[in-house]
C-alpha cells in the first residue's frame, strides 16, 4: 500500500474514459490495455450498458437477494439471459457483489453440503500456487501468493495449495494437485478451486489437465470449482473457458466482465446436481449467506446489457481474431529482445515474461499504454490498437534494456 501510494501523483489519477482509452488528471490520454482491473471489457463508453443503468435507476434502484423473500424480478431476468450461454449442466445462479465473495460462497457451500450430507470431515479445500481468488480471509486463503497469507494471516483454515502444472514439470505433465490430494486423503477434500487460465502469469491450463482434474474430483466426490472471474464473459473468446473446453465444473464463478466493470457484480453458478442437493435438504438446514448489495439492480441491468453486447456485437469473434493477431505479433517482436523468456496466454489475455516486469510496465506507461504485470486487453480492441500496443511493447523492452545496461 505504501509503495503504491508513493506512485500516485496529482497528474496521474484518472479523470475520463472513452473507448479503450483513459485520460489522466495531467491531461494525457493512455491506451488502457489492462481494461481497468481486467474488468472494463467493453470499453469506457458502451452506450447499451450506460442506457440500461440509467433506465434501471428510474425503475428500481435497489432490491436485495438475502432478506425477506422479495428479490428483484430483474434478478430472474438477468439469470435467464445469462444461463443459455453457460455450460448446459450449470443452471442456477446466485449473484454476489465481488469476485472474492463469489469464490468464498462457492467454497463455503461445498463445505456446507458435505457436512449436511453427513461428511463433516470433508472440509479441506485445495487451490493452486500462483492462483488468484481475492485478498480477503476467504478468497485470499485460496490465493496461492505467499504474501497474501503472511501479511495478516492465518486466513480461512483447512486450505491447502499444490503446484500448478506449469511449475515443476512444464505444461501438460503429471498433476501435482491430484497426487497431493491422493496423499492427503481425497475423502477429506471438500473442493478444488482453479482458474482455467492463471491470471497472475498467463499460464493456460490444458484441456487434458483440467479434464483429468474434473474426472479425479468426480471419482472422489470432490466439488470442482472453476474460478472464471477473469476468464469468463468473453476474455478467452467464449462466454466461459469451461464451455470452450467442455468442462463440467460443479460450480463456476463469474465477476469482473459480468458488468464490464460499470457496477459491482459477481456470480456463483451451480450445477443442477449441486442445486438439487441444496434444495433437497430440510427447511431447518439451509445455507444462509449473502451481503446487502448482492445482485444490485443497477449491476444486474448492466449485466444484461453485457450479455446482449456479447451476443450481438461480434465481440467474441473480435477476441478470437485480435487474440490470434496479438500472439503472432508479440511472438515476433519479442525475438528482438532476449530478456523476454516467454509469451503465453489465450484470447485477449497475454503475458510477457521478463526479469523486470515493473520497469517494463512503467516503460509501457511512458509510451502511452497502461498494462498490468499481466495485460488483459479490452475485448473491443481493434487491429490498429493491437499494433499500437505491440509497438509500445517493442519500444519499452528496448528502453528497459538500455536502462539496465
Ligand atoms: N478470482 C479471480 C480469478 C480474480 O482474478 C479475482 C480478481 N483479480 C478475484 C477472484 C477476486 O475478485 P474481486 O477483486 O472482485 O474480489
Amino acid at each position: 500500500m505504501g509503495a503504491y501510494l508513493k506512485t500516485v501523483s496529482p497528474e496521474t489519477m484518472l479523470a475520463e474514459g472513452r473507448g479503450v482509452r483513459v485520460r489522466d488528471t495531467g491531461g494525457r490520454w493512455l491506451l488502457d490495455a489492462r481494461s481497468g482491473l481486467w474488468n472494463v471489457t467493453l470499453g469506457y463508453d458502451h452506450p447499451g450498458i450506460k442506457e440500461a443503468i440509467r433506465r434501471q435507476l428510474d425503475t428500481l434502484p435497489y432490491a436485495n437477494l438475502i432478506g425477506y423473500g422479495r428479490p428483484s424480478a430483474l434478478s430472474m431476468e438477468a439469470a435467464e439471459a445469462l444461463l443459455p450461454h453457460l455450460p448446459s449442466h450449470l443452471n442456477k445462479i446466485r449473484y454476489c457483489s465481488n469476485g472474492s465473495q463469489a469464490v468464498e460462497t462457492a467454497v463455503l457451500l461445498s463445505r456446507f453440503l458435505h457436512r449436511a450430507q453427513g461428511a463433516p470431515e470433508r472440509n479441506t479445500v485445495f487451490g493452486m500456487w500462483r492462483g488468484f481468488h481475492g485478498l480477503g480471509a476467504g478468497g485470499g486463503a485460496l490465493t496461492g501468493i505467499p504474501y497474501v497469507h503472511h501479511q495478516a494471516g492465518p486466513l480461512l483454515p483447512d486450505v491447502m495449495h499444490a503446484p500448478g502444472p506449469f511449475e515443476a514439470h512444464g505444461d501438460g505433465q503429471a498433476s501435482d494437485l491430484e497426487r497431493l490430494m491422493t496423499d492427503f486423503g481425497p475423502e477429506r477434500v471438500s473442493a478444488v478451486v482453479v482458474e482455467p487460465v492463471v491470471g497472475e502469469g498467463g499460464h493456460v491450463l490444458t484441456r487434458e489437465y483440467l479434464t483429468s482434474l474434473a474426472q479425479f474430483c468426480r471419482t472422489h466426490g470432490i466439488h470442482l470449482i472453476v474460478d472464471e472471474v477473469t476468464t469468463g464473459m468473453g476474455r478467452t473468446g467464449a462466454f466461459t473457458r469451461s464451455g470452450q473446453l467442455d468442462l463440467r465444473p460443479d460450480m463456476l464463478t463469474l465477476g469482473k466482465g459480468l458488468t464490464s466493470g460499470y457496477a459491482p457484480l459477481s456470480a456463483v453458478v451451480l450445477s443442477d446436481e449441486v442445486y438439487q442437493a441444496v434444495r433437497g435438504l430440510p427447511y431447518d438446514q439451509q445455507f444462509f449467506i449473502g451481503s446487502t448489495n448482492d445482485g444490485h439492480p443497477l449491476s444486474l441491468a448492466a449485466s444484461m446489457a453485457v450479455v446482449e453486447a456479447l451476443t450481438t456485437e461480434g465481440i467474441l469473434e473480435n477476441v478470437r481474431a485480435r487474440g490470434a493477431e496479438l500472439e503472432r505479433r508479440l511472438t515476433s517482436v519479442v525475438k528482438r529482445h532476449p530478456q523476454v523468456t516467454s509469451v503465453r496466454g489465450t484470447g485477449l489475455m497475454y503475458a510477457i515474461e521478463s526479469d523486470e516486469p515493473d520497469l517494463l510496465r512503467l516503460a509501457m506507461e511512458a509510451r502511452g499504454v497502461l498494462v498490468s504485470t499481466l495485460a488483459k486487453w479490452p475485448l473491443v480492441i481493434s487491429s490498429d490498437e493491437i499494433e499500437e500496443i505491440v509497438v509500445a511493447v517493442d519500444q519499452a523492452l528496448g528502453d528497459v534494456a538500455e536502462f539496465a545496461s
